[in-house]
């Protein structure tokens, strides 16, 4: 390619709406152009990308066993009625109707269609396991797009779906993707975790993984051990005991009531100034918390020194209440009319009727508590947990992060900043008993299938390499995704020797199968170079007059900068070892 003829529109500045790297870069490199809030095109050197992404993606698809097809993006009403999801998927569904009148959407995902396959066309045992795949854009009203590529209302996505006879050959296909997975973001040069998740709204029975490629921008916060495998999204994460809790003993004064008021005669309001007050610590004391989900109080109970996670409250009522509730922290004026109190004075004790309480195990670890008394300014100590008052439910609500325990080995674990460029679920039978995706066994006899998906944004793992591999001049794309291997910079296109050197190493790289471009732009060379180290091309040859003087040229790698004289004969052999090297290494 002739970059006089690539539409290739590079920028000083970024957009203003840019917040970080990937999108201020892909946008000045003159990869993407936005269309709409969320919706952006491909130019032709940032469509290479996601070709190449695409397609390491699809070889390691089809090593697992997967068969690429495809979908309609628009999906009917009816088969998401039957899932019920058409209902639950809510606002973030693009939805639209046809003449007739008749409802469709823009496929979110594709776990109906899917389904609806399988149940038509799949009988037997012998078909399974069957796993499925296509490429496609997939579009999501998000509340919020941003950030580019990495949180669109349209984007790429690949999806595969594997059906098998039970749980053991499901699990086998999940380890099978698993596995895959790890190949695809380490062929294209990511430094990833793949991390415990939570399955949300998708559900399922069994486990999900989010891969998470750790970069500052993620949105996504992860901890993770450095000493064992264990990792998790802090949604999720569970964390080792702290032995910090003493043992149980009996003698404990009856609890009794002090007041908590300072000298100016307001209520102390905050959990360490109740704590100062007392000469004890935080983690003496509980925290009290009310919450509401869906429309009904919830107190939660923690330890003093530790917060709760949210995600993991939603998933304790979810299994007391048999659905995933909404949670979020009550407003003042309903803690006011629950308790008739305000925050800063609630406890455990006297619970008014009709609010669930709902304890983390580091409360019922607590030999010896103080905590609030729902009244105004009063506070109670010598509480002890299951004397003086019982939780209707005991679940772990405790928000984990860096430096608490791995739940495995026992090691302090770490957090980062995660992008989920993949996840991979265990659905179980849910869509296909929904469905009746069924096969008959060798008796004959009917089972739903057992399913899984894996999913992984193409578009937004672009982004994420962006995100890890730039530096101050621009991207420094690895040599597995970049657009173009290599550029050929003759300096002055009007040294028609020069030139003539260039143009032929172009075209000799090009037949030996390397990628290149040739810049024959009438530009300064520092023009030419910056344009280059903004686009990001891992190697850059340059042809000046000492290749007609001495027979060399300058090999510059993007990454490091090291510049090496390299004989025009011997161009092509060195530039092909160097790539090998670098797309072994990432
Ligand atoms: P998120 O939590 O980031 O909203 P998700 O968990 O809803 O994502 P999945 O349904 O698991 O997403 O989709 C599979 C993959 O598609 C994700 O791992 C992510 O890489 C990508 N993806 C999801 N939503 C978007 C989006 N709005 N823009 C770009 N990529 C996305
Ligand atoms: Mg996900």
């Amino acid at each position: 390619m002739r970059v006089c003829k690539l539409l290739n529109p590079t920028l000083r500045e970024a957009p203003a709406e840019a917040e970080i790297v990937s999108h201020k870069l892909l946008y000045r490199a003159g990869l993407i152009r936005k269309v709409a809030s969320g919706m952006y095109t491909y130019l032709p050197l940032g469509w290479r990308v996601i070709k190449k992404i695409e397609q390491i993606v699809r070889e390691e698809m089809d090593g697992a066993g997967g068969q690429e097809l495809m979908m309609p993006i628009i999906q009917p009403a009816e088969i998401w009625q039957e899932t019920g999801r058409w209902d639950v998927y809510g606002p973030e569904m693009f939805r639209l109707q046809d003449r007739h009148g008749r409802f469709f959407c823009l496929g979110p995902t594709h776990e109906e269609i899917i389904t609806d396959l399988v149940r038509s066309e799949v009988r037997s045992y012998k078909a399974l396991p069957l796993l499925l795949y296509q490429m496609q854009n997939k579009y999501r009203d998000e509340r919020r797009p941003r950030f580019g590529l990495m949180r669109g209302r349209e984007f790429i996505m690949k999806d595969l779906y594997s059906f098998d006879r039970g749980q053991e050959e499901g699990a086998a296909s999940y380890r099978l993707m698993y596995k895959a997975y790890e190949r695809v973001f380490r062929r294209c040069g990511l430094s990833f975790r793949a991390v415990e998740a939570d399955p949300g709204a998708i559900g399922g029975t069994g486990g999900t993984h989010e891969f998470m490629v750790l970069a500052d921008a993620g949105e996504a916060a992860v901890v993770f051990c450095p000493a064992c495998e264990y990792g998790a999204n802090v949604e999720r994460a569970e964390c080792g005991e702290s032995a910090d809790c003493g043992e149980r003993v009996s003698g404990v004064p009856t609890c009794e009531e002090f007041v908590t008021v300072g000298t100016d005669g307001a209520a102390l309001k905050t959990l360490s100034e109740v704590a100062d007050f007392c000469g004890c610590s935080p983690g003496d004391m509980v925290k009290s918390l009310v919450y509401q989900a869906d429309d009904k109080g919830v107190l939660v109970l923690i330890r003093g020194d530790l917060d709760v996670n949210e995600v993991k409250l939603a998933n304790v009522l979810a299994d007391k209440w048999g659905r995933v509730p909404d949670v979020s922290l009550a407003a003042p004026e309903m803690v006011t009319k629950l308790f008739g109190c305000e925050a800063g004075s609630l406890g455990p004790v006297g619970v008014p009727q009709g609010v669930f309480v709902v304890a983390d195990p580091t409360v019922m670890a607590m030999v010896e508590a103080s905590c609030g008394a729902n009244r105004f300014g009063r506070h109670l100590r010598h509480v002890v947990p299951g004397r003086d008052f019982v939780p209707d439910v005991v679940g772990d609500v405790r928000l984990v992060g860096g430096g608490d325990l791995c739940p495995r080995c026992g090691m302090p674990l770490k957090e980062a900043r995660g992008i989920e460029v993949g996840q991979v679920f265990n659905l179980g039978v849910k869509y296909s008993e929904k469905l009746g995706a069924t096969y008959l066994d060798e008796q004959g006899k009917e089972h739903p299938c057992y399913m899984g998906c894996y999913g992984i944004g193409v578009s937004r793992t672009m982004a994420a390499a962006v995100e890890q591999n730039y530096d101050e001049n621009g991207i420094v794309w690895p040599m597995a995704i970049a657009p173009y291997q290599c550029v050929v910079v003759p300096v002055n296109i009007k040294d028609e020797a020069v030139y003539r050197v260039a143009e032929g190493l172009y075209q000799e790289l090009g037949e030996a199968g390397v990628e290149a471009v040739l810049d024959d732009r009438d530009e300064r060379p520092g023009v030419k170079f910056k344009d280059a180290d903004l686009v990001g091309y891992p190697l850059r040859i340059t042809v000046g007059q000492k290749a007609l003087v001495d027979g060399q040229v300058e090999l510059m790698e993007r990454r490091g900068g090291e510049m090496e004289r390299v004989e025009v004969g011997d161009v092509v052999d060195v530039v092909r070892e160097r790539i090998r090297v670098m797309m072994a290494a990432g």
